[in-house]
């Protein structure tokens, strides 16, 4: 079919009583249900909507008629836009009103409900008027589907549990929506707040960036389109924060747009769902994506995790290390590092055995704990050797921690089975502003001043080479 002219058979002054008479009773049965309400019903938000919803229809439709629009031959992707224009307010007035029904679960007054039920029919007959109004041009049967997708997810609101099952895992998990249009935002939310999940809302790339930056993010749902960032630069900004690598991100794409998709794929995008969302495959692929993040948290909690005292291990320190030190000669981001090793540990095993052995190394490690910050890195590096990081500080403060830490354990009364064990730890050093560039040198260096605490007596912490003491 041709792509041009298309004539559009209507007398305007029908049309427009045909649009408006509805849309004035939607508007005069929304007033009548807000009037009986308290002032602060949680209802009055949806109804606002469902008027704001008649507001821009009332509008559209008179500039419509006004500019003789409709009267006139068309290109058929411009009639699809008008089309278009008119079915999203129209969306939202059946939409509202239908998530007010099923949201109450009968909790509405009887006249309420009628009323409600009304506008529905009100709002289908409206669509039905439009359809006639405009008939289809085969470009734009996609239009078509849209609809029918879009009254599917409202419809799908009502269905329970659509055969998914969310487990304890990914239960309630917080998932960030970033959509420029708040009727996009809005179903999706409410969809996946039926299932328990928790949605945060952002407008454009800037606010999700914030958001991710702020909250526990635990998937994405991500619009491509929207003014100002794209999809491609919010997941590319993303992907570049660090620790954010592996937050999944869905792509929320238009239908057409295969380069756009397989660009975010290669971007790093972990899936996408095409516009319009249908909510049985939104459903699969946010739990599908929600569970194989969790499932890799586990992983790596497991992988980077010691068993014994719940502190790093050796590989996630080493890991940690690189940031660091990379965050020393891009930013200046000073750093101290302290290698631990405790006293004696050896008469420990022999006199308590290795389970008495083990509970001193637990309570070491809470001990460090105790007396670090959250955001120091802490970790064994094996046997009964630990390690400290502390960044941004200076060398008297960092200094001043070790010592701390040293008689923190000196303090220490490790209760093993009622039994009493003290011991005491030896330290040795290494300071960013030494800088040495190989992090296995910085290690040698601490390790060659433990050694130098050890053979000065022990339970000190040495800063210094002993050749330079
Ligand atoms: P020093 O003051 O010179 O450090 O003496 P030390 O006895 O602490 O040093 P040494 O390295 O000879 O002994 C370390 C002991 O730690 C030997 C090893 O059996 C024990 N050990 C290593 N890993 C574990 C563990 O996971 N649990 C227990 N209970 N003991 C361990
Ligand atoms: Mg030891
Ligand atoms: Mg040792």
């Amino acid at each position: 079919m041709s792509k041009s002219a298309e004539v559009i058979q209507l007398e305007g002054a029908t049309l427009r009583q045909q649009l408006l008479t509805p849309i004035a009773t939607i508007s005069d049965y929304i007033a009548e249900i807000s009037q009986s309400l308290r002032s602060d019903d949680m209802l009055h938000e949806d109804l606002t909507r469902i008027t704001d919803g008649c507001k821009n229809l009332r509008g559209q439709v008179g500039d419509l008629i006004e500019g003789q629009v409709l009267l006139n031959t068309r290109e058929a992707g411009d009639l699809s836009k008008i089309r278009h224009d008119l079915k999203n307010p129209l969306n939202s007035i059946i939409g509202y009103a239908e998530i007010i029904l099923e949201e109450s679960e009968g909790g509405l007054p009887e006249n309420h409900m009628s009323l409600l039920q009304h506008v529905v029919e009100l709002g289908g007959e409206i669509s039905t008027t439009i359809d006639t109004a405009f008939r289809h041009a085969a470009s734009e049967e996609a239009q078509a589907d849209e609809e029918a997708a879009i009254e599917r997810l409202f419809a799908s609101l009502n269905e329970s549990s659509m055969g998914i099952t969310i487990s304890e895992e990914i239960e309630g998990s917080p998932i960030l929506i970033v959509d420029d249009n708040p009727t996009n935002q809005d179903i999706l939310k409410r969809r996946l707040e039926k299932h328990g999940f928790n949605c945060m809302l952002a407008d454009n790339g800037k606010q999700a960036l914030a958001i991710i930056e702020e909250h526990e993010v635990d998937l994405v749902l991500l619009d491509l389109l929207m003014p100002d960032m794209n999809g491609i630069e919010v997941l590319h900004a993303i992907r570049s924060t660090p620790g954010r690598r592996e937050l999944p991100i869905i792509i929320v794409s238009g239908l057409n747009d295969a380069r756009g998709i397989a660009k975010c794929l290669s971007h790093g995008a972990t899936d996408y769902l095409a516009k319009p969302v249908e909510p049985l495959i939104l459903d699969a692929k946010v739990v599908s994506a929600l569970e194989r993040f969790a499932y890799r948290r586990e992983l790596n909690l497991l992988a980077t995790t010691d068993q014994l005292t719940q502190l790093l291990n050796r590989r996630a320190v080493m890991a940690r290390l690189d940031e660091i030190v990379e965050q020393y000669f891009s930013e200046e981001i000073s750093f101290g590092m302290l290698l631990l090793d405790i006293d004696f540990f050896k008469k420990v095993n022999d006199t308590y055995g290795h389970n008495g052995g083990d509970t001193v190394l637990q309570q070491f490690a809470g001990c460090l704990k105790n007396v670090m910050r959250a955001t120091d890195v802490i970790g064994r590096m094996g046997g009964e050797e630990f390690i400290a990081i502390v960044q941004s500080t200076s060398i008297n403060d960092f200094h001043n921690i070790c010592e701390r830490i040293r008689m923190s354990v000196e303090a220490l009364s490790c209760d093993h089975d009622g039994i009493i064990i003290k011991v005491t730890t030896s330290g040795g050093t290494y300071f960013s502003s030494e800088l040495e560039t190989n992090i296995k040198e910085m290690i040698n260096i601490a390790d060659q001043r433990l050694y130098g605490a050890k053979e000065a007596g022990r339970n000190r912490i040495q800063h210094i080479d002993t050749k330079d003491a």
